[in-house]
């Protein structure tokens, strides 16, 4: 095995196609020194070296060693320098590197190859004694926490009673004598708390640091956080070790991160922020607020301080060229980080940036419109799931409201909420049921669990490269950062600012678009679907294969489905409609006859209520296909419950209280969802059935004649089993149809098909479609009697099935490839072999989630049907999935 992969001197071992060995930063260098741009020379230890690391007890592997003095020996020959050298030392930067960007989760130790001998060395050859006594001292303060595992509270104590004793408010005032102490008094504290003296020799810091960084790989961070975003456990880190360049040598040196595009509006500008003598991990950690990197930025920001562009204009003019090529090379907007060293421009890291739904929509549309990718390339670069961003809603422009502070527009959107000051309260409050907006001063890794949960954050500090603000971005959620005019008093539990407080529990709304906070909940609006948004949606609609159809039971529903995109309707749920207004007293009629003449008369009643909701349907979907199932839940759920409910309900009904509850408890039924419910109900009643086909017939032929444009009617039975239960149902369906006709004189076009909810039907799908002319997988009822798993009791187990590993994701959420998926493939195929002609479509929950869609296109169905606001969302996955 090779395993370190070198670069610099505009050479490279790798590139950034090896991303799965080198790691995303590992893999990037490479390519940057192979593009001849001005990288630190260093090396990269290989992410199987981490795998080899935690099989093996612990161990790093043999050979290599010897690989990585070979890489260092190119290092020195490259700088000049000598790792250890008692002149012009070489130090060293030790970071993590996975194949997934994991954002501070893992460790890193920067200034490596220090010790007693080589500080002064860097004293004499920086000319700058302090800055090295400084350098030592963070790298002392970094080693002995990262490495050693002494907390860096430790050290933070002993540099603030130092401060405190020599009367500095600043680490700046610190003298290189003063630091000298602060070294010695560091050195100390390790001795005497672990028994060890801090390493001097720097080979065996570089081992140590090389372990440690694979170790962090599972700190329980990081793991937390891979489950989180279901990165796999099993890549391992690589390490990059290079050699270090220093942002901190004075005014001409800085340090600075930057977006080669807008990363929140996915405007074409270089956007970022920099900070003059300071080191690298300084600009992320939000702890002082940079300035902006271009005199564009600076008016924007309103900043009095100068941009880097004034300020050193050459260095920028070579950092924009730079910018300009890897964007180019790339194809795509990239973050970058850089380090200037006396006047001296490095790249430290490049890859593609985070960004906003709307930033990645505009960049996409953009990229296509400069010639840099195709349309379909353009379609694959969107997160199916990422467009819930934009249908969310804004803030109403034209409602009164009151700004409390502002900062800057980390993540847009925008969200209402109760103030919670800590991740732990977060997660408290949300677990009620209630919604929260985190507030911090800044945030950090270990808030992940609080923000994953909030509504909306805000920060006092930091800038638009903070935590707070990559993270919020990331997720999705509205975010505003350095809120500079608000202060987090977190004894008192409130949030200051300039005449007034807010305590926790008030409510306040983020808009993370605009960057203002805003008292109490404010009224949102509905977003924008055109532009960029719709030249793209046009693009998938002109990818994609399949149909996409939504699933609505209302007008409401409808019209915003309709909104979204939908080519129709694969699944209108009647029974959902039995619950509308006085509809439900008519139903329970219904139900509690005591004969088929008592239900006829409340039928009767029912129908023209029936035929006006699904008149409105149809013109609705004027000209569209419309699948209107027959009623499928068991009857008494259309009955009260509690002996309330039942005392309310007889009351209405004029019935007696008993004999209520004697026909609540004959309907009663022991496990309802396999009991007497679909089919089987307009088997045992079929005048229901018939009450519902002739509702449907008489609306259609008036929703044709109000529109001029039929729909295309689709009358779907449910929880078939056995193909004499369609066969009958069907027949009923046909009379009505014909009697309809006959009355109205006009003909009657429609298809009956059945959904496929049970393995039964699946199995025996080649008889079902004799008399089916369409198939629609109920893959809620397919899931729930494959797995023998009840869907309203599984999030009972289904989280403890997942912690302990033995599912990966919630079958009713994703659908279940090898098992109901399995049963999916027979049915259609054995369908389609009776009937070639046989529509196929999905419209269980599963319609609407990306991976479930793309089985869809490999099974060859017409078409999916989800919820209105998945109704984009499936159109991007239907044309990904056939790309
Ligand atoms: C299904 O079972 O997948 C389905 C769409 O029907 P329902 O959810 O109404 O049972
Ligand atoms: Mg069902």
């Amino acid at each position: 095995t090779k395993w370190v992969y070198r670069f610099g001197g505009g050479k490279a071992e790798g590139g950034a196609a090896d991303v799965a060995l080198l790691g995303g930063k590992g893999a990037n260098l490479a390519e940057m020194a192979a593009l001849g741009l001005p990288v630190p020379p260093g090396m990269t230890i290989v992410t199987e070296a981490c795998l080899h690391y935690f099989g093996n007890a612990r161990s790093l592997p043999d050979g290599l060693r010897a690989e990585v003095l070979a890489g260092l020996a190119d290092m020195e020959r490259l700088t000049g320098r000598r790792f250890g050298g008692a002149e012009r030392p070489l130090l060293l930067s030790v970071r993590s590197g996975a194949r997934a960007s994991m954002p501070g989760m893992m460790d890193t130790v920067l200034n490596l190859g220090l010790n007693d001998e080589t500080v002064q060395a860097l004293g004499h050859d920086s000319g700058d004694a302090r800055f090295a006594w400084d350098s030592y001292r963070r790298f002392i303060q970094m080693y002995g926490d990262v490495v050693m595992g002494l907390d860096h509270e430790v050290f933070e104590e002993i540099l603030e009673d130092e401060k405190a004793r020599l009367g500095h408010d600043y680490d700046t005032e610190l003298s290189a004598v003063e630091w000298q102490h602060v070294v010695s008094l560091y050195k100390q504290v390790i001795e005497e708390e672990l028994g060890e003296a801090f390493p001097q020799d720097p080979e065996l810091q570089l081992w140590r640091a090389i372990a440690a960084v694979f170790s962090s790989w599972n700190n329980a961070r990081a793991v937390t956080y891979r489950t989180l975003h279901q990165i796999p456990h099993a890549w391992g880190t690589a390490v990059n070790v290079q050699a270090m360049v220093f942002g901190n040598l004075g005014s001409s040196s800085a340090t600075g991160v930057a977006f080669t595009r807008n990363p929140s509006t996915g405007e074409r500008s270089l956007y970022g922020e920099f900070l003059i003598n300071a080191q690298g991990e300084d600009v992320v950690a939000g702890i002082r607020t940079p300035q902006s990197l271009t005199e564009e930025g600076r008016l924007a920001s309103g900043s009095e301080k100068p941009s880097m562009e004034k300020l050193m204009p050459e260095t920028f003019a070579e950092f924009r060229a730079i910018c300009d090529r890897l964007e180019a090379h790339y194809g795509d907007m990239q973050d970058v980080e850089f380090t200037v060293e006396r006047g001296r421009l490095w790249m430290l890291q490049t890859r593609a940036g985070k960004r906003t739904t709307r930033a990645a929509m505009k960049i996409a549309v953009d990229l296509v419109d400069e010639g840099v990718i195709s349309e379909e390339e353009a379609i694959c670069r969107i997160e199916p799931p990422s467009l819930d961003q934009l249908l969310h809603p804004t803030i109403d422009p034209r409602v009164a409201r009151t700004v409390l502070g502002s900062g800057l527009p980390a993540s847009p959107g925008a969200a209402s909420g109760e103030i919670v000051f800590t991740a732990e309260d977060a997660v408290a409050a949300e677990a009620e049921g209630r919604k929260v907006v985190l507030v911090r001063s800044e945030t950090s890794p270990e808030d992940i669990h609080g923000m994953h949960v909030a509504e909306a954050i805000l920060t006092t500090r930091g800038g638009m490269t903070s935590h707070a603000a990559v993270v919020a971005r990331g997720m999705g959620i509205p975010c505003v950062v350095g809120a500079g005019g608000l202060r987090v008093d977190m004894r008192n539990e409130q949030l200051v600012g300039p005449g007034f407080t807010l305590k926790r529990g008030e409510v306040v709304t983020v808009d993370g678009s605009s960057g203002h906070l805003l008292k109490g909940e404010v009224p949102m609006i509905q977003p924008e679907l055109s532009g960029d948004f719709g030249r793209l949606m046009d693009w998938a609609d002109k990818a994609r294969r399949m149909a996409v159809r939504t699933n609505a039971d209302t007008p409401a529903d409808a019209r915003a489905a309709r909104a979204f995109g939908a080519e129709g309707i694969g699944l209108c749920r009647t029974e959902h409609m039995f619950f509308e207004g006085g509809r439900i007293h008519v139903m329970r009629e219904m139900i509690l006859a005591e004969d088929e003449a008592g239900r006829r008369a409340a039928l009767d009643k029912l129908l023209p209520m029936q035929r006006s909701d699904f008149t409105e349907l149809f013109t609705i979907m004027s000209g569209l296909p419309v699948t209107i199932r027959l009623l499928d839940p068991p009857l008494h759920e259309f009955l009260p419950k509690s002996q309330e409910e039942i005392l309310e309900v007889a009351a209405a009904m004029e019935m007696e209280p008993a004999q209520l509850a004697r026909r609540v408890e004959a309907l009663h039924e022991f496990n309802p969802m396999l009991g007497h419910r679909g089919c089987r109900l307009a088997i045992s009643y079929p005048e229901i059935a018939e009450m519902q086909a002739r509702a449907i017939f008489e609306a259609a032929a008036a929703a044709a004649k109000a529109t001029g444009a039929a729909v295309e009617l689709e009358i779907m039975v449910p929880l078939v089993g056995l193909r004499a239960e369609l066969d009958y149902v069907k027949a009923c369906i046909d009379t009505v149809a014909a009697d309809v006709s006959r009355e109205t004189g006009l003909p009657i076009g429609y298809l009956a098909g059945t959904m496929i909810e049970l393995p039964r039907a699946a199995i025996r799908a080649h008889v079902i479609a004799e008399t089916a002319d369409f198939f629609s997988f109920g893959t809620n009822d397919l899931t729930q009697t494959t797995f023998g798993i009840s869907r309203d009791d599984a999030a009972s187990f289904i989280p403890t099935y997942q912690r302990k590993g033995i599912i990966v994701q919630d079958p009713f959420i994703s659908l279940d490839f090898d098992g109901v998926g399995e049963l999916i493939r027979i049915a259609a195929e054995r369908g389609r072999k009776t009937k070639a002609n046989l529509k196929l479509g999905i419209c269980g929950e599963h319609g609407g989630d990306p991976t479930s869609i793309r089985f869809c296109e490999e099974v060859g169905l017409d078409y999916v049907s989800c919820s209105p606001f998945r109704v984009p969302i499936a159109r991007l996955a239907a044309a990904q999935a056939a790309i």
